[in-house]
């Protein structure tokens, strides 16, 4: 079993290193928000009093950060954990972020003779609770299998994606295609819903036919179809619409540097961002549902 440092615990990160606790590592945790904290200590994890309280003789950092400034500011900025990291650690950052600053972070650990793997999760929060996430990961082939192990303790898939940077781009290729099928199944249910279809129907004709994709099977956009769905508690908890907007964002800026085309990740973008402005941002991504609504 090892020593973990599991620094960011909010809607993923809590119940990943829960994950960790259960198989039995013996976790330090950090949060800038205190009640994660708590909840971890009373299932056997320790509480550190700052980041770089955290990576005192560790064998792997975990980082689950909103964004590519976030997981910067704790490793070249502010906190600055470079400077202070052991080489003997290995880092594994599960946040999704640009592949610009995964290459930056990359080359500066490279510099440093520091690991640092690029490794974010698909699966929502439903999967990091179960611990059947999928984790894609970037990363030299060295680093990879000495990584695995701890992932297989969070996830079902962990797939060797490439070098550093090819986990970020795996990641935003996956989201910009999820959020084009959230748009889309969600378009088609409106769509029904005004013709006078029942979306429960509509919804379970559709999954067993050529419409079939993830959101019919696990997490339907309208309300009342599914049970324990965001879509069905008021799109509460679940992945945050303005997370989903980053997502496509990294897939754009992407598409931009290496000018391919991606219209229907373009136009899904601009849905989403539409959606945002208009007071969206916070709730799951599965309310971009209440864009196409006629009313
Ligand atoms: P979240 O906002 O719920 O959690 C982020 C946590 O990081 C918060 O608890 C925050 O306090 C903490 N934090 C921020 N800066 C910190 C710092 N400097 N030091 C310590 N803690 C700090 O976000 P989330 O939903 O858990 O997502 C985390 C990452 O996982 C994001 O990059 C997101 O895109 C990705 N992701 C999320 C989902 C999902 O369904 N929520 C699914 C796949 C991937």
């Amino acid at each position: 079993m090892s020593k973990i440092a599991f620094i960011g615990l909010g809607n993923m990160g809590e119940p990943m290193a829960a994950n960790l606790v259960k198989a039995g590592h013996d976790l330090i945790v950090f949060d800038l928000v205190a009640a994660p904290l708590e909840r971890l200590k009373k299932q056997g994890a320790k509480i550190a009093s700052s980041a770089l309280n955290s990576i005192q003789d560790v064998e792997f950092v975990i980082s689950m950060l909103p964004a590519g400034k976030h997981v910067e500011g704790l490793y070249l900025g502010d906190s600055a954990l470079f400077e202070h990291i052991s080489k003997n650690t290995t880092i594994i950052d599960c946040s999704t972020i640009d592949v610009a600053t995964t290459k930056k972070l990359s080359a500066a650990a490279d510099e440093r003779g520091l690991n640092i793997v690029d490794a974010p999760v698909s699966g929502g929060v439903a999967g990091a609770t179960a611990g059947t996430l999928s984790f894609m990961v970037g990363a030299c082939e060295e680093n990879f299998y000495n990584v695995k192990h701890i992932l297989e303790d969070m996830g079902k898939n962990v797939f060797h994606a490439g070098t550093a940077g090819a986990g970020q781009m795996a990641k935003a290729c996956n989201n910009m295609l999820l959020g084009i099928l959230m748009a889309g199944t969600s378009e088609a249910l409106q769509l029904g819903m005004a013709n006078g279809l029942d979306p429960k129907k509509l919804s379970e004709i559709m999954l067993n036919s050529s419409g079939r994709n993830w959101t019919l099977e696990v997490y339907n956009p309208c309300p009342n179809v599914q049970p324990n769905v965001p879509s069905s508690n008021d799109y509460e908890g679940g992945f945050a619409l303005d997370l989903m907007l980053k997502d496509m964002n990294l897939a754009l800026q992407a598409s931009l540097e290496s000018k391919s085309s991606t219209p229907l990740g373009s136009l899904s973008r601009s849905l989403y961002a539409q959606h945002s402005n208009i007071g969206n941002g916070h709730k799951d991504f599965s309310n971009i549902f209440n864009q196409f609504s006629k009313n």
